[in-house]
């Protein structure tokens, strides 16, 4: 998990001293796009978990909000293993793609942009008493207001209201629905998953959650394990009668949930209890993982 914690390192186009401009017009606007990946100190030294697939969704949300050109993935791939601090082996990395100049224009193809990384100490996850969770009052736009896929700054707002309102009613987290579905689409910023007897399920892209990558590795890994898993539309009642529910997403890996509305859930249930030490193995390379799933970092091995 994400400490609170200040960021350690910061890279500017190389330039660690250089500042944001007030006027940026990325911090104005939120016109910047990002990613964010983690880096696990594992068996096999130092290694970043599903880089290339992070840097072609960081390339991919860009082009979806009208970006032209950003860096080929070769470039980011070095930068982003550059940015890895010889002394933080496990850390969370958040390449960002920001236009700097002071310029209040919102056509996206006339501002420079401009790849920033910060750099924050990952902490162990304190996931053995699982979250609260509540139903936002927030729901989130459709497709035809946003691209769903584009990880945009200003995107997050929207989770940010979702999880203030949610954190002053009591809650740790918030399930935000789709607008016109009120289906389930996903909590501020991580997937969901339910289970249901036996059957592991979240919501299908369709419905406008995040394509996100823990949540592509935790339904390669149910497939491993032989979990009946499926991706398709999720209704709050299903969520409501659910055995099992937990959030994924790259800072909080699988995360449990105890409560939702008040009503109890076993944050130790045996679905998820596997499929986490499944991923545990995966990211810190204990598993025979697929091509490209760890990326050894530049740094000295620690082990
Ligand atoms: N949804 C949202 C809105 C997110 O911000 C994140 C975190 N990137 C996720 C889902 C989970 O995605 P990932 O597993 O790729 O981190």
């Amino acid at each position: 998990m994400i400490t609170d914690a200040h960021s350690v390192s910061t890279r500017h186009d190389g330039d660690p001293a250089r500042e944001v401009p007030f006027g940026g017009n990325s911090l104005q606007h939120g016109t910047a796009v990002f990613e964010g990946i983690r880096c696990y100190d594992g068996a096999g030294g130092p290694s970043l978990f599903r880089l290339d697939d992070h840097l072609r969704r960081l390339r991919r949300s860009a082009d979806l909000i009208g970006i032209a050109e950003p860096p080929p993935l070769a470039e980011l791939r070095e930068r982003v293993l550059a940015a890895v601090p010889d002394h933080l082996p496990d850390c969370y990395l958040r390449p960002v793609l920001y236009a700097p100049d002071p310029i209040l224009g919102l056509d996206l193809r006339r501002l420079r942009f401009r790849l920033g990384i910060e750099v924050w100490p990952a902490a162990p996850v304190a996931r053995h008493a699982g979250l609260s969770l509540t139903i936002s009052p927030w729901r989130r736009p459709p497709a035809e207001c946003l691209p769903a896929g584009a990880k945009a700054t200003g995107a997050y707002v929207m989770s940010a209201v979702a999880r203030t309102a949610a954190a002053r009613a009591g809650f740790d987290d918030a399930v935000q629905l789709d607008l016109h579905t009120g289906r389930v689409v996903e909590a501020s910023v991580s997937n969901v998953f339910l289970v249901s007897r036996g059957v592991l399920r979240t919501p299908w892209l369709t419905d406008g959650p995040l394509a996100g990558i823990t949540r592509d590795t935790v339904l390669a890994l149910a497939t491993d394990l032989g979990i009946d898993a499926r991706e398709g539309p999720v209704t709050t009642s299903e969520l409501h009668e659910a055995d099992e529910i937990f959030l994924t997403g790259t800072a909080i890996e699988l995360m449990p949930v105890r409560a939702l509305e008040g009503r109890r859930l076993d944050p130790s249930g045996p679905i998820f209890r596997a499929l986490l030490a499944r991923f545990d193995d995966a990211v810190s390379g204990l598993l025979q993982a697929p091509d490209g799933w760890l990326t050894r970092a530049p740094i000295p091995a620690t082990r």
